[in-house]
């Protein structure tokens, strides 16, 4: 027997360009800059002043937040949370590491905090 409401296909969130990522990353990250004073003290690397490094930070989170959306796109099983698995690595990410998210999980992923100065990267799995 046909099951007679069969549940129509989810559509892929729509194509966004760099520019809003990069728009969205801004507030996101100045957001997260005004929580925290000694911001620039607290990131794991050292070698920039805090102008560029805020810069950094705002293309690693558009980046980030362009991985998530594209993986709703795109024809990937799951991304894989994944440290740098050195000594800088802080206990929220450690608790991630290699925690997979399944396409059904990328609202969760999205909504999962991101700090400043975080060097993870989420890698695909198809
Ligand atoms: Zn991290």
């Amino acid at each position: 027997m046909k099951w007679p409401f069969a549940r129509a296909k989810a559509q892929p969130p729509p194509p966004r360009s760099m520019a809003d990522f990069l728009a969205e990353a801004t507030l996101e990250i100045d957001q997260q800059i005004a929580q925290d004073p000694l911001w620039h003290q607290h990131l794991p690397y050292r070698s920039m002043p805090p102008d560029q490094a805020r810069a950094f930070e705002i293309e690693k989170r558009a980046i980030w937040r362009r991985v998530i959306h594209d993986a709703g796109r795109g024809e990937i099983a799951a991304l894989v949370w994944t440290t740098r698995e050195d000594d800088l690595v802080c206990p929220a990410c450690r608790e991630r590491q290699g925690r997979r998210y399944a396409k059904a999980d990328l609202g969760r992923l999205a909504k999962a905090p991101v700090h400043l100065g975080c060097r993870c990267e989420l890698a695909p799995v198809r």
